[in-house]
């Protein structure tokens, strides 16, 4: 049920955004006082390199999708805001008209080969919230490789009895998948792999359902840049900011702070001044993190709730658009003019647990 109602919902926000597309009103918003005084902060995750995009499509997108959104932002007259500076003005009250912020979200290797292409092309400042340890490490991150791999085999029957436990043998349907999943991101902390070994399980995994891992590997689907390729995006303009370096947050505040302090002291390397803008890896807010990042000297931190920020909103809790190849041009345009921020929706789900650490965890 909660699914219609949702669909429900969206079906008639997307008819009520089409009607004032229509009537020419979200051009009208685009100028308006109101809209003056608010920042619209666009995040997003990957840009596909191959069929990234049909696996997850809430997490990646095609370019020809980021294009266009791009030529949308030209369009409606917008101005494209470096992170620091757009953050700055919106508290001064000195924004531009049709203000926009672009950000992306942990630094992959498609940001480097596909999207940052697609951006110098419209010479638009955009910052990068980077998240360092597998940018240092070099290899897939495990959990989105391991539910990559197993789309790939998807319709295959897999029989894998010391992983998958008494589900010896499963077909790689909806259901079957979800289950291989869970079990393949359970089974590391179950066994104490090290990254080695999850690596090594990952091959295992591709090798059984005949998925030519090391193509993956070589055209680098799923990884993120290197530290050295962030150094060069940097030289060449990115604004890199802060992630966290393990993409974790902790209930502890010295673990936090020590996340926070690692990111930060890979990114110095990088960039010429100080980090001071941060995101919440998978979006996880709680209030007990502000007097942290305050302490942590940051300057602001953008969640996904969706939303246009104004001056009302604690600078550490702006709200973003985040931004997918699902939504419709009319619906992009809707919140280009801070008209859809204005239309109900349920709220979002609770913070995601995985990228929560639970007190006393290593
Ligand atoms: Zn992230």
């Amino acid at each position: 049920m909660k699914g219609d109602e949702t669909a429900v919902l969206r079906a008639a926000r997307l008819a009520l955004l089409g009607t004032l597309g229509a009537l020419g009103l979200d051009e009208v918003a685009l100028r308006t006082r109101w809209r003056r005084n608010r920042l619209l902060i666009l995040g997003y995750h990957g840009v596909a390199l191959d069929d990234e995009h049909q696996w997850d499509p809430t997490l990646y997108m095609p370019a020809r999708v980021l294009r266009r959104r791009l030529q949308l932002i030209h369009e409606a007259g917008c101005h494209v805001l470096a992170l620091d500076d757009a953050v700055r003005r919106l508290y001064d009250g000195e924004l531009p008209p049709r203000s926009v912020v672009l950000t992306f979200d942990d630094g992959a290797y498609d940001f480097y080969a596909r999207a940052f292409p697609i951006v110098e092309t419209f010479g638009y400042p955009v910052t990068v919230y980077l998240t360092t340890f597998y940018a240092e490490l070099n290899r897939p991150v495990y959990d989105s490789m391991a539910s990559y791999l197993v789309w790939k085999g998807r319709g295959r029957v897999l029989r894998w009895p010391e992983v998958l436990g008494r589900h010896g043998d499963v077909a790689l349907t909806d259901d079957g998948r979800r289950l291989v999943r869970e079990r393949l991101w359970r089974y590391p902390v179950e066994h104490g792999l090290s990254g080695r070994d999850k690596d090594a399980l990952l091959a295992r995994l591709a090798a059984r359902l005949e998925v030519d891992y090391d193509d993956i590997l070589r055209r680098r689907l799923l990884q993120l840049m290197t530290l050295s390729e962030a150094g060069e995006l940097a030289r060449r303009g990115v604004d890199l900011q802060l992630h966290t370096h393990r993409h974790r947050v902790s209930l502890e505040e010295a673990v936090f702070a020590r996340e926070v302090g690692d990111n930060r002291e890979r990114l110095r390397r990088l960039r010429a001044s100080e980090a001071t803008h941060f995101c919440y890896p998978g979006g996880v807010t709680r209030r007990e993190f502000l007097p942290w990042l305050r302490r942590s000297n940051i300057a602001s931190a953008t969640t996904c709730a969706p939303g246009i920020a104004s001056r009302r909103h604690d600078r550490l809790l702006l709200p973003r658009y985040v931004d997918s190849a699902e939504r419709s041009d009319a619906e992009f345009r809707g919140w280009l003019a801070g008209v859809a921020a204005l239309l109900p929706r349920r709220r979002q789900a609770e913070a995601i647990g995985q990228f929560l650490e639970e007190p006393g965890a290593p």
